[in-house]
């Protein structure tokens, strides 16, 4: 990596011509492009119509997490959108050409971004952009959640598909001003909830609840997105001799609970304090431990 002598260190952006297959004409893969230039055209599909897809991975003290669980899910959503099967080396590739030419610091963002690319030419087009952290300290800390209608039901993923549920789409207006119904009403973030009373996951979050000695999480198959966070955490636990699984769970299973998290690649595992009006227990210890295990810092 490259060291920056600015206070800011200036994000690195990657384009990825070739995401779907090897570039037609032999040229590089992927090549670093200047990030404060204009670089998208406005009759890309993503612009016009908001249809594409992206996943956002972490990177702690120079490393990527979980690239190759990202890079599958990538994939997921890329089949549940019939969009053609992005090339997951050259964007494994171009993830960590982007934290090489950007300045060392602690906590990199690295978003990569496919869209169904521009109007009638059928050809994707990616690109990674790799910045500077957001400080997530206080979420880490702890967050006041409140539960929000989704309006849709935990069969939507098998009986509605086209609403692309589990997708990870570019589509995120929706999750955003779900964020900002939940700050309205004095939370930091938002849980989704099914119209069959079950809960689902927070916008840009997964679900983890702690009963006893038990782990649990959504289904995907309820129409949330599978976690790489839970993934890793799953694993972790369940080597620890925990017991670690899905599980639909009511409003009043995660109120009753022992502790419960909404858990992302960048903010990690943020404590629940508070569902609504309603305060849960709250272990430190446990949550950095969490924290080493998603970081790769154990
Ligand atoms: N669910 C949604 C809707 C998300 O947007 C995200 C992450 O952005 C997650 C869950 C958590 O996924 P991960 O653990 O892979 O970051």
């Amino acid at each position: 990596m490259t060291s920056s002598s600015t206070d800011t260190p200036a994000p690195v952006l990657v384009l990825v011509p070739g995401a779907a297959g090897a570039p037609a004409d032999g040229s590089d893969p992927f090549h670093i492009a200047d990030a404060t230039a204009p670089q998208l055209s406005i009759t890309d599909l993503v612009v016009t119509r908001g249809d594409g897809i992206f996943e956002t991975i972490g990177a702690f003290d120079g490393t990527p997490i979980n690239v190759g669980p990202h890079l599958a899910r990538l994939a997921r959503s890329a089949s549940l959108l019939g969009l053609p099967a992005p090339d997951q080396e050259a964007i494994a590739a171009a993830v960590d050409a982007s934290i090489e030419a950007h300045a060392d610091v602690p906590e990199l963002t690295i978003r990569v971004m496919y869209t169904r690319g521009i109007e009638g030419n059928g050809v994707p087009t990616c690109w990674i952009d790799a910045h500077v952290s957001d400080d997530w300290a206080p979420y880490r800390a702890g967050i006041r959640v409140a539960t929000l209608d989704r309006g849709l039901a935990t069969t939507v993923f098998e009986e509605s598909p086209w609403l692309l549920q589990g997708a990870k789409t570019l589509s995120y207006a929706v999750n955003m001003a779900a964020v900002r119904e939940a700050k309205s009403r004095g939370a930091q973030d938002a849980l989704f909830v099914a119209t069959d009373g079950y809960v689902l996951e927070g916008p840009t979050s997964t679900l983890l609840v702690r009963r006893g000695d038990a782990y649990l999480t959504t289904p995907v198959s309820a129409g949330v997105l599978p976690g790489t966070c839970v993934g890793s955490l799953f694993e972790a636990l369940q080597k620890e001799g925990h017991e670690a699984r899905e599980q639909l769970m009511s409003v009043e299973d995660v109120a009753t609970s022992d502790g419960a998290w909404l858990l992302s690649s960048t903010r990690l595992a943020a404590p629940i304090t508070h569902l609504d009006d309603v305060e849960l227990p709250v272990d430190p210890e446990l949550t950095a431990h969490f924290e080493a295990i998603l970081t790769g810092r154990v």
